[in-house]
């Protein structure tokens, strides 16, 4: 079923996505998303009077459970077959797969109260920057206290972080219509769970066939759209 949108900076960027899902392929169009979508939230912080309190080398919230679409998988899974070796490779499965172990049988709830470092954080910088996931490229703080409060308490849900509330809008919205206009074009958009997403789109290519062909794409990897 079609999904609607109001008219907001989400039915903004779905009229252009959706128009450019129409001659390039979801990889080429998240891309030219990832432009746009930069360029407002730094518009919008530029405007702002907090600042944000993020920094290279800080990576509390590259602890907290990480989940990404279908098409971002692809494209960070894309960015580490292009710049990283057959070692460097199997260093990020194997972490990703101890991940999958430590929370096999973790309900998403109770996956959130555990610290878990994402496979893809390494010497605490992130190797896919420029590719990471929409959620990942939202989450910043504007006083690293409630980041570092989550990671020491990862049981306690109720710990905020200080945030600047216009980036969240916007940025949400801009990621809403993007991902839309992806489903309105028949392709999966299931938020999956990083880890075992990962495993699946660089050792088995049968996901990047179901994919194209507007199926589920993961089959093992837990899927929640929230
Ligand atoms: S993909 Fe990058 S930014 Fe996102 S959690 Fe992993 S290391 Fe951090």
């Amino acid at each position: 079923m079609s999904k609607q949108m109001s008219p907001s900076i989400a039915a903004q960027e779905y009229a252009i996505s959706y128009a450019e899902l129409m001659d390039l392929s979801p990889h080429r169009a998240l891309l030219r998303f990832h432009q746009r979508h930069d360029q407002r939230i730094e518009n919008i912080t530029a405007r702002s009077t907090q600042s944000k309190a993020c920094f290279n080398g800080c990576a509390y919230c590259c602890h907290f459970k990480v989940i990404a679409d279908a098409v971002e998988i692809f494209a960070m899974a894309d960015f580490v077959l292009a710049n990283f070796d057959t070692q460097q490779i199997d260093q990020i499965i194997q972490s990703a797969k101890h991940n999958i172990e430590e929370s096999r049988h973790l309900s998403h709830e109770e996956h959130a109260t555990i610290n878990q470092k994402c496979p893809l954080l390494i010497n605490n910088s992130c190797v896919v920057y420029p590719v990471r996931s929409i959620k990942c490229r939202n989450f910043h703080a504007t006083d690293v206290s409630g980041c570092r409060a989550s990671y020491e308490n990862p049981k306690d849900l109720t710990i905020l972080n200080d945030s600047i509330p216009e980036v969240y809008i916007v940025a949400t919205g801009s990621g809403d219509g993007f991902i839309t206009a992806l489903h309105n074009h028949g392709y999966d958009d299931r938020s999956y769970d990083h880890n075992a997403a990962f495993v699946e789109a660089l050792e088995n290519p049968g996901c990047w066939r179901r994919y194209d062909a507007g199926r589920r794409a993961f089959i093992t990897a837990k899927y929640d759209n929230y």
